[in-house]
């Protein structure tokens, strides 16, 4: 009797704590889908900083390591989109304060992505096998994104089942691109930034002992930008999940 009674009075408090219980559980999963990006902007504002006794900006030390690499051909540019190499223009972006800037970030994430520029014009296995994704996956990335983006329309009018199955087949699919293409950038980006960049600035003495660990900080967000980017990305696998099933 008793037994029965404490499990109900259990249950009753579970129930009883269940919004709360959903509250956490959302706040974690904004955490882990955010949280990220938000570290990355953290430490890239942080070494942000206005340094004048640093030899250059992002800009001028990214085409210096590019000439000393023999690859005088890939372009230095300043761009709105985010810090990157553009490897069908050949060309090593950077935003405008890692682009003008003289600061630890500039000259971190200028070393990052210039060393992506060294992996592909050494046709490094790593960095060719996620190109090839890439270029392999776009169109079905492309194509899954518009089933996704059309079907509710689709579904208004028809009002057809077989597109629901479409739409969950498309959401799947899309779901599993970023994953494989996540798992095939990982290695490109620690590589760019702990087995190249790192070294580069070290043997360059571009930067003094004392700025180290904080230049070892800016890499490694460098590495995870993406990553944190996509992460973000997938609450929009999410929020369809939620319009299929009216969760
Ligand atoms: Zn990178």
């Amino acid at each position: 009797m008793n037994g029965a009674r404490g499990t109900a009075e259990a249950i009753r408090i579970y129930i009883r704590n269940m919004p709360i219980l959903l509250a956490i559980g959302a706040l974690l999963l904004l955490a882990l889908v955010f949280g990220p990006q938000l570290w990355i902007r953290h430490v890239l504002k942080k070494y942000g900083a206005d340094r004048p006794d640093l030899p250059g900006t992002g800009a001028e030390l990214a085409r210096h390591l590019l000439d000393e690499a023999n690859l005088p051909s890939v372009t230095v540019e300043e761009t709105e989109g985010g810090d990157h190499y553009d490897p069908e223009a050949q060309s090593v972006r950077l935003s405008p304060q890692h682009h003008n800037g003289r600061s630890l970030a500039a000259v971190a994430v200028a070393a990052h992505e210039v060393s992506h520029a060294v992996q592909h014009a050494r046709s490094e296995p790593t960095f060719m096998r996620r190109l090839a994704l890439v270029r392999q996956l776009g169109w079905v990335e492309k194509l899954a994104s518009a089933i996704l983006l059309l079907s509710p329309i689709l579904f208004a009018v028809m009002r057809s089942p077989a597109l629901l199955g479409l739409q969950i087949l498309a959401g799947v699919m899309l779901l599993g691109i970023r994953v494989v293409v996540h798992a095939a950038t990982l290695p490109v980006e620690f590589d760019a930034s702990f087995g190249k960049a790192l070294p580069v600035l070290l043997r360059g003495r571009y930067l003094s002992a004392a700025d180290l660990p904080a230049a070892q900080r800016v890499l490694k967000a460098a590495a995870y930008t993406y990553v944190a980017a996509a992460l973000a990305t997938l609450l929009d696998v999410w929020r369809w999940v939620r319009f299929i099933f009216r969760v």
